[in-house]
């Protein structure tokens, strides 16, 4: 098994300004095609709309109703901030 990289990134939505830190993973190897992501873990007030193994395409939705994508703007370098 190849090792997993995890790390949090915080979550707002532009609708309502509900926010919090989703707690993710994906493979640790970043040439793989399919970086198999997964969400571990969502703060108060979210949920997964569309699950798919392409943060960019992982659609979250807001209690209130807003939908986007996990990774749209981010507020950190790409690939977030590791944690080991
Ligand atoms: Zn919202």
């Amino acid at each position: 098994m190849a090792a997993r990289d995890r790390y949090s990134r915080k979550l707002e939505c532009a609708r309502c300004r509900n926010e919090g830190f989703a707690e993710v993973s994906e493979a640790d190897d970043k040439r793989l095609k399919d970086p198999d992501f997964k969400v571990d873990f969502l703060p108060a007030g979210f949920t997964s709309e569309r699950p798919s193994r392409d943060p960019a395409k992982h659609m979250i939705r807001c209690r209130c109703g807003h939908v986007f994508a996990f990774k749209q703007k981010s507020h950190y370098a790409p690939g977030g901030d590791p944690r080991r």
